[in-house]
């Protein structure tokens, strides 16, 4: 009968998580599936619109450099509108040309170079077409002798001086100059310094190949330098700006000799050293852009690359012309990639154009790149510049999908929780109604036996009693006794599960009456004697007189004491000693039942009080009992606020010990 509940109890708990399985979870899982695939879906999706927009990106910017690199192109391919540097005024693009200084356009005719716009370049390459010489009067001559050859100052600085009221007006730089020099020799910077200065207005002549204003400017700085004049680095500074403007068009060891000695010249003055460092870099950019201007005149090659970047050239050669046109990193900074990259710079996508070295030209390098990037070539003559588009901040890109995506992960996520919970709960709780189900079951088989026994007995003895079978008195007092015995058992047994379902369903009262521990236990230990007696088991009580009394229930109380007393009898082998022991400390009544029985292990232990439960080992499944007798116990202490301990160890016996308050 047994078995045969406690697998139907199975049955119906699988067939329940069968239930479950079909009509919760599979369609959770099926759902938190579909969920997660959605989600994928919607991930790929963003990314595609991602790359879309990249794609778009690399292709408009690729166009705009396409149509930018095109029209220099085309720019340098026109032909010349007139043999002067005016052709570049025919494209428009002139303007383009001139707003910035870090272009320019050569032209090489014929081994002669020019320049537009003009002064762009620092120095020339070469020594420039050498001027008419002018003719020297015999007087100048004469003078010349004088200062020169015979070293006789004061009187060349007379002859100077006479032939500078007679000399034609085209003749006078030239004999100022001379005065100059021999005033300055002869130890007159004063005199001299006003004679070079009368040359700055001539900015047409020369003296020798130099213009005669800058000799004229630079020789009045030297002096002013040497005389410590206080005007001489505020002069110099300017003559080094106008030098640096290209105010003169000279070649490049005679600007670097002027240029060098201007700045030291107005390095003096510490207070002009910050306009002395800009005037210092404009010079590096114009002598860079100078450089690469000549260097792409000789070779045309792509890469011309300089100390801030790279330098983008155009060619054009036709007969024995070249024309190149050279940008300058700055240029390209700040004319030619503002158009072709748009406001990219604050877009939530970065770009980069790299040169067809594979060198960064433009734009932002493709560094901690998110994986998603495009990337198109923009053809230029044969040649391939990468352009590259990539995410700056991918969350700002895909902003919009993100918080719905977190929406189904949160509701997913909370499906999933929910099945795990359910799932739980609901297997713990079949778990738990198939223990109660098969307790129960061997529950009643117990029961019945335990009352059949009893009865069979007292039915025999009766028989026996009835048909006169029993001779003796002696005998048949004994067998009124086992009658008595028996049936105060069955009584006990009858009180037991009364006691046991009015506490299941609550209706259990206590009474609260003042008990005499020590009476009280003694009566009890002498009640429980009278049980044992004719069985091979004793009873050794320790209690001392005069102990505090307790408040309670004293029926209940002797039948949590008895059932601990039974089952200290029930599971030793005979000869059976068991101990009543009660101790007082304080306002504590500790009631211990010691047994030297079969003992308890730890995992019985964990569930002895709980109902219905018999222990698993062998020596307890051959004693009669429902289970019922600690739960009990349990129930009775607990209701008068006290505490039931097990102390137990398999084999070598156990001790329960009650815990209750005494009255006081
Ligand atoms: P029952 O005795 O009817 O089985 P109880 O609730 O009184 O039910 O006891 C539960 C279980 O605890 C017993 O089946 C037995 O395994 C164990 N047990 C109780 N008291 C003792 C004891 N003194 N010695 C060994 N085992 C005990």
């Amino acid at each position: 009968m047994r078995s045969q509940r406690s697998t139907s109890g199975f049955a119906s708990g699988k067939g329940l998580l069968a239930l479950f399985a079909l009509t919760i979870l599979l369609p959770g899982v099926l759902l938190s599936a579909f969920g997660i695939r959605g989600l994928l879906h919607e991930r790929q999706l963003a990314e595609q619109q991602v790359r879309e927009r990249l794609d778009q990106t690399a292709a408009e910017i690729r166009r705009n450099l396409e149509f930018e690199l095109r029209r220099w192109q085309q720019f340098l391919e026109e032909p010349p509108a007139a043999p002067s540097q005016d052709r570049y005024v025919s494209v428009g693009m002139r303007e383009a040309l001139i707003r910035h200084d870090g272009a320019v356009a050569m032209q090489q005719d014929h081994g002669r170079v020019s320049a537009f716009p003009p002064r762009r370049l620092l120095y020339r390459r070469e020594a420039g077409p050498e001027p008419p010489g002018t003719s020297r009067s015999r007087e100048l001559a004469a003078a010349e002798s004088l200062e020169l050859r015979e070293r006789d100052l004061p009187r060349a600085i007379q002859a100077y001086e006479a032939l500078l009221a007679t000399v034609p007006a085209a003749a006078r730089p030239l004999v100022i100059h001379r005065l100059a020099r021999a005033l300055r020799n002869a130890g007159r910077p004063e005199e001299s310094l006003r004679r070079y200065r009368e040359l700055v207005p001539y900015a047409g002549a020369r003296i020798g190949l130099v213009p005669a204003d800058l000799v004229g400017r630079f020789e009045s700085c030297s002096i002013m330098a040497e005389m410590n004049s206080n005007d001489g680095p505020g002069a110099a500074l300017a003559l080094y700006q106008d030098l640096i403007e290209g105010r003169w068009d000279l070649e490049k060891p005679r600007y670097l000799f002027y240029a060098d000695s201007a700045r030291r010249w107005a390095e003096r003055a510490p207070e002009l050293s910050s306009t002395l460092q800009e005037l210092r870099a404009r010079e590096h950019q114009k002598a860079a852009l100078t450089e690469k201007s000549f260097q792409a005149l000789d070779e045309p090659r792509r890469d011309l690359s300089g100390e801030n970047g790279i330098f983008l050239a155009f060619w054009r050669d036709r007969d024995n012309s070249r024309v190149v046109l050279i940008l300058s990193p700055e240029y390209c900074r700040k004319e030619l990639w503002p158009p072709i990259l748009g406001n990219s710079s604050t877009a939530p996508i970065a770009v980069s154009i790299a040169a067809p070295g594979g060198r960064l030209f433009a734009g932002e390098p493709l560094t901690g790149s998110t994986g998603l990037s495009s990337t198109q070539t923009a053809a230029d003559g044969g040649l391939s510049w990468q352009v590259s588009a990539r995410p700056r901040d991918m969350q700002a890109l895909d902003r919009g999908i993100s918080w719905r995506q977190q929406l189904y992960l949160g509701m997913i996520s909370l499906v999933i929780v929910m099945l795990g919970f359910g799932g739980y709960f609901l297997v713990r709780t079949v778990r738990r109604e198939m223990e109660v189900a098969r307790l129960k079951s061997g529950f009643v088989s117990t029961v019945s036996h335990e009352f059949r026994s009893p009865l069979t007995g007292i039915r025999q003895l009766a028989n026996m009693l009835e048909q006169g079978r029993v001779p003796s008195d002696e005998k048949r007092q004994q067998y009124y006794t086992l009658m008595r015995r028996e049936s105060d058992r069955l009584a006990r047994l009858v009180e037991n599960l009364l006691d046991f379902s009015r506490m299941e369903e609550g209706r259990r009262e206590y009474r609260r009456d003042p008990i005499d521990v020590s009476a009280w236990l003694g009566g009890l230990a002498e009640e429980f004697r009278g049980d044992l007696s004719g069985q091979e088991a004793r009873l050794e009580t320790t209690i001392p007189e005069n102990l505090p009394a307790i408040c309670g229930d004293r029926e209940a109380l002797s039948t949590a004491v008895l059932n601990l007393l039974d089952n200290a009898v029930k599971y030793s082998l005979p000869p059976v000693t068991v101990r009543l022991e009660v101790e007082a400390a304080g306002t504590d009544i500790s009631i211990r039942v010691r047994d030297k029985g079969i003992g308890i292990s730890d995992e019985d232990q964990a569930h002895i009080f709980d109902k219905f439960f018999r222990g698993g080992s062998e020596a307890t499944q051959t004693v009669r009992g429902a289970g019922l007798g600690l739960s009990l116990v349990q129930h009775i202490v607990t209701a008068h606020k006290g505490t039931l301990h097990v102390d137990s160890r398999p084999g070598e016996g156990s001790t329960f010990t009650i815990r209750l308050r005494s009255a006081t």
